[in-house]
């Protein structure tokens, strides 16, 4: 077992950090005030992605990607972690969902998606439907040789700027031993399509500028050719390529943690009280130790079930560990960095307020803490049957 990154993969982490360091961090305060990315910003962001030949890092060189592996990937992830998501949204990872694009749609989405021309938002959420995708209102019917869909979804990040939308919809009803259970099919549908219409979400308390909307499906007709995958096949796709990224979430909980770390270590060594920098004191000092020990923990075990991937190891429970541990540490991790600041920590002067809000969303989105213990438990008792 060896532990250490090769060249090229310390190469990518410099290369990256670097790039959030003179790219992103200039632009933050901007963002976090007014709530906007400014349009050229996103535009010359993405435009030194492309240069740098980091775009769709999580994309295979057959579809022009840059070929990393998971791991590799997580470490791109890791560094944009400490970046806001507003800005570092920009450094375009489209869905690897669209690597199930067949025939046309080859052309029409995933590569343009890959060549950072086209954006792409992923929409399953609905308001009656979260946790449980399968509870999911919105549907499509037959209606001649087209779909029709209705109902509608929210809390879709970064709709308002995508040029075209993989949207799960209800497509039938399977009756099952276990009662009823609805049948998904996944659809690709471009912005501007008659009866889709995006618009305005909530305002969050996390990543501000980072937006989400709310899609209404009025009798929106699609054609057979926009469907992703199979006709009701929706799972096998969502299984198959959205399994992983809830690596992203704990890498870039990991990275974040690391920037709030660095912060909260130089406070408690300049700030002075009683005569002595804080960090003097035990109660400050063993903080700190613990903040370092939690998220080494969340590194080694988010890189680990990436490593898993790599190797074509069962990840599934090990990814949901290091979801809910990593997201849950750096809860931990801002908090205690925002008590190591003092009232400092909660005024807008530092960027501390901002990582301590930013960090809630990350144990509810791409499957709550609940949901991953739930996936973790069940993989453990499944193999005994209960
Ligand atoms: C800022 C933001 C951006 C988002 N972006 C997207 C996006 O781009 N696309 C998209 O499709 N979705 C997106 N989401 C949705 C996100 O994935 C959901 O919010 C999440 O899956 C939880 O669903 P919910 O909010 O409806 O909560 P619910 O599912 O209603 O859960 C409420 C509470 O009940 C708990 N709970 C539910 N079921 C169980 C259970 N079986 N056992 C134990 N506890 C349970 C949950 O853990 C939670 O604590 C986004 C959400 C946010 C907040």
């Amino acid at each position: 077992m060896r532990f250490g990154l090769s060249d090229e993969q310390e190469m990518i982490v410099s290369t990256v950090r670097s790039f959030v360091e003179n790219e992103i961090y200039p632009h933050e305060a901007l963002v976090e005030k007014t709530g906007e990315v400014p349009q050229e910003v996103a535009q010359e962001i993405k435009q030194k992605v492309i240069d740098l030949g980091f775009y769709a890092s999580n994309f295979p060189e057959s579809v022009g990607g840059p070929g990393l592996s998971h791991l590799e990937f997580a470490l791109v992830e890791r560094e944009l972690g400490r970046g806001s998501m507003a800005l570092t949204h920009f450094f375009g990872r489209p869905q690897n969902i669209l690597m199930a694009c067949q025939g046309e749609q080859i052309e029409k989405y995933l590569m343009p998606a890959v060549r950072g021309e086209r954006m792409d938002a992923l929409a399953m959420t609905e308001p009656d439907a979260g946790s449980d995708v399968r509870g999911m209102k919105c549907t499509a019917t037959r209606d001649g040789g087209d779909w029709v869909i209705n109902g509608s979804k929210h809390f879709i990040s970064g709709a308002d700027h995508a040029d075209f939308f993989i949207v799960f919809v209800a497509t039938g009803v399977d009756e099952t031993p276990k009662g009823p259970k609805k049948r998904i099919t996944c659809f690709l549908v471009d912005r501007g399509t008659p009866g889709f219409e995006v618009a305005k979400g909530y305002n969050s308390v996390s990543h501000r500028g980072y937006k989400n909307c709310i899609l209404y499906f009025d009798n929106c007709r699609l054609s057979d050719a926009q469907v992703l995958g199979e006709v009701d096949g929706g799972f096998a796709v969502m299984n198959e390529w959205l399994y992983a990224t809830r690596i992203t979430v704990a890498t870039m909980s990991v990275g974040r943690a690391r920037r709030v770390f660095d912060h909260a270590v130089q406070y408690a060594a300049e700030r002075k009280q009683f005569g002595q920098s804080i960090g003097k004191f035990q109660g400050v000092s063993f903080q700190i130790a613990d903040m370092i020990t939690e998220i080494d923990a969340a590194d080694y075990l988010t890189l680990a079930s990436a490593w898993r991937l790599d190797e074509g190891l069962p990840a599934n429970r090990e990814i949901a560990s290091a979801k809910v541990y990593a997201s849950e540490m750096l809860a931990r991790v801002t908090d205690a960095a925002l008590q190591i600041h003092g009232g400092m920590g909660l005024m807008d002067e530092l960027p501390i307020e901002r990582f301590w809000r930013d960090a809630r969303v990350e144990r509810i989105w791409d499957g709550t803490s609940e949901i991953q213990r739930h996936i973790i438990s069940r993989e453990i008792f499944r193999p005994l049957g209960a």
